[in-house]
């Protein structure tokens, strides 16, 4: 079986090797210090500054969206949500849940978001904006640095769901002006899914997540910050993949980041021009490069399967209304060229085959 999915991802060696063990207990001094390195590097990774903080979750990366929402804003905010796919439509259904004020900026399936769509909400009040920066329902990527300026020139939080960018694309929080920065371990990561993450810069903390009145026990971030002046989490963690975790950080440490993403780059662009050499097509919107979605009319999900229990390749199925008109390829996790030319041969086969019987 090989995965060519958006999460979880093909697994490297090292992790699995990890999973095999006997899970620790973690209160403890080994598993304090393990964590405390981990987050340092990863900071430094990621260029975000020495007085942000880190919050690490047991919960998938809605968990974390969810909790990141509940901690920053309340009744008194007002949010710009970029909403084009199925996770930008969560962070909406997350604002209404948590009755906090907010408007929906549509992105059009085949455009990029541009200046113009944001212009018309300068100066009306407005405290932050919240963007998903790859659509990873659609692979679609949005530029950073237009949202960056946007929220910097407009004074608005500026939360960013990395959990399909992040180590795959490059974000620079610090650089960025991020506020809030969101991703979790079964993504580019390549870790088993149930730990997730949200770095929180300075002026957040002190600003809002300090002072906020959460209606939650679990998802206070106040208590994730005092435990983790020591390394440790209010409640049990999911032990195991914070191991995972704290192994992986340290070999795209080794590694170079840039290098990381490079390979996620160069085996992305492998992919897409094997694909339209083979006459795929693929969408005209910028693309992140964790993922390529492929235009299929017609048998999209059929193909998902048949690739899936007659030839043990994975591919990502869409829901909803591009169910029959999407498949997307991952690109994150333990693969190599030589998987994807394995992949555009059995999708030239399947799709020949189901063209016929349409
Ligand atoms: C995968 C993903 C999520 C959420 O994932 P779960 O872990 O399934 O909760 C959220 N946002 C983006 C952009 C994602 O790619």
């Amino acid at each position: 079986m090989k995965l060519f999915t958006v999460g979880p991802v093909q697994m490297y060696e090292s992790t699995l090797n990890i999973r095999n063990k006997q899970v620790p207990y973690f209160r403890t001094e080994e598993f304090s210090e393990m964590m405390l390195t981990a987050d340092k590097k990863l900071k430094e990774l990621l260029n975000v500054g020495k007085n942000s903080e880190t919050i690490y979750l047991t919960a998938s990366g809605t968990g974390a969206m969810e909790a990141a929402v509940m901690n920053c804003f309340d009744d008194k905010d007002k949010l710009l949500v970029i909403n084009g796919g199925s996770f930008g439509q969560r962070f909406a259904e997350i604002c209404s849940i948590h009755n906090i004020d907010f408007t929906e900026i549509k992105v059009p399936f085949n455009v990029d978001l541009n200046y113009s769509m944001l212009q018309q909400y300068e100066n009306k009040g407005y405290t932050g904006l919240l963007v998903n920066l790859d659509e990873t329902s659609i692979g679609k990527l949005y530029n950073i640095e237009l949202l960056s300026d946007f929220c910097k020139k407009n004074n608005l939080y500026f939360v960013v769901d990395a959990i399909g960018a992040v180590f795959a694309d490059k974000i620079l929080f610090d650089e960025n002006n991020i506020d809030v920065l969101i991703f979790s371990s079964q993504k580019a990561l390549s870790l088993a899914p149930g730990m997730a993450v949200v770095m929180l810069s300075e002026r957040i903390v002190q600003n809002k997540v300090n002072n906020s009145n959460v209606k939650s026990l679990y998802f206070d971030f106040k208590s994730y910050i005092s435990n983790f002046k020591r390394g440790q989490t209010p409640f049990t963690p999911a032990v195991g993949i914070f191991i995972e975790f704290a192994q992986r950080i340290d070999d795209i440490y080794n590694k170079g980041i840039q290098n990381i993403i490079d390979e996620t780059e160069n085996k992305a662009k492998y992919f897409r021009n094997k694909a339209r050499e083979k006459g795929f097509k693929l969408p005209e919107y910028s693309l992140s490069n964790a993922v390529t979605p492929i235009l299929i009319d017609g048998y999209a999900y059929d193909m998902y399967l048949k690739l899936k229990n007659e030839y043990d390749l994975t591919v990502t199925p869409n829901g909803g209304e591009y169910r029959d008109k999407i498949i997307r390829v991952g690109h994150m996790g333990n693969l190599t060229c030589a998987d994807f030319d394995e992949l555009i041969e059995n999708m030239c086969i399947v799709s020949k085959i189901l063209k016929g019987r349409a």
